[in-house]
């Protein structure tokens, strides 16, 4: 099953500052999913976040694997293999994902970084660890509210509850 993701071109992302800097990474070399937050107003666009990784911290791209936002939306920023600038020594093994605000992630944000997760997962063919940055790097990312959920599994809201066909539908078939 397939995720919806705006590509880089849909959010009129730059190239990378060097691209014989753009280091390449093999599904195997994945281990651990590395949830982040950007810690900037939900309102946030990834343009803006890369300008800064670019400009201010003097990155080749966008730091980040992906981006959430609030309504759900995920941004591909460095993409599935390549090497991210997310978190030191975890850039290889771990696939970083931000959500695009503070504390407060609303739950199709939660869904949407979930649905990376398994996604994740099955590109890799195994189980990937769950991790919030703070497991792996000194910070207080991806805040108390991310590092929670991310300990207790990333649960989310079950869509099999939702009856589908509806009842009213099923007794016609
Ligand atoms: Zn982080």
């Amino acid at each position: 099953m397939g995720i919806a993701v705006v590509g880089r071109a849909g959010w009129n992302a730059r190239p990378p500052r060097d691209p014989d800097e753009v280091e390449q990474v093999a599904w195997p070399q994945r281990t651990e999913f590395i949830v982040h937050r950007t810690e900037g107003p939900t309102t946030q666009t990834p343009r803006s976040i890369q300008d800064t990784h670019m400009d201010e911290r003097g990155w080749n791209d966008i730091g980040y694997n992906f981006l959430v936002r609030d309504d759900g939306t995920v941004y591909e920023g460095r993409g599935w293999l390549v090497r991210g600038a997310h978190a030191s020594d975890h850039n290889i093994t771990g696939i970083g994902c931000a959500y695009i605000g503070v504390n407060s992630p609303t739950e199709a944000a939660k869904e949407s970084i979930r649905a990376l997760y398994d996604e994740a997962c099955a590109k890799a063919g195994r189980v990937l660890a769950q991790r919030g940055h703070s497991h792996v790097g000194d910070t207080d990312c991806p805040g108390t509210t991310l590092l929670a959920w991310v300990e207790s599994g990333m649960p989310v809201d079950d869509r099999a509850t939702v009856p589908y066909p509806p009842p009213d539908e099923e007794r016609l078939v």
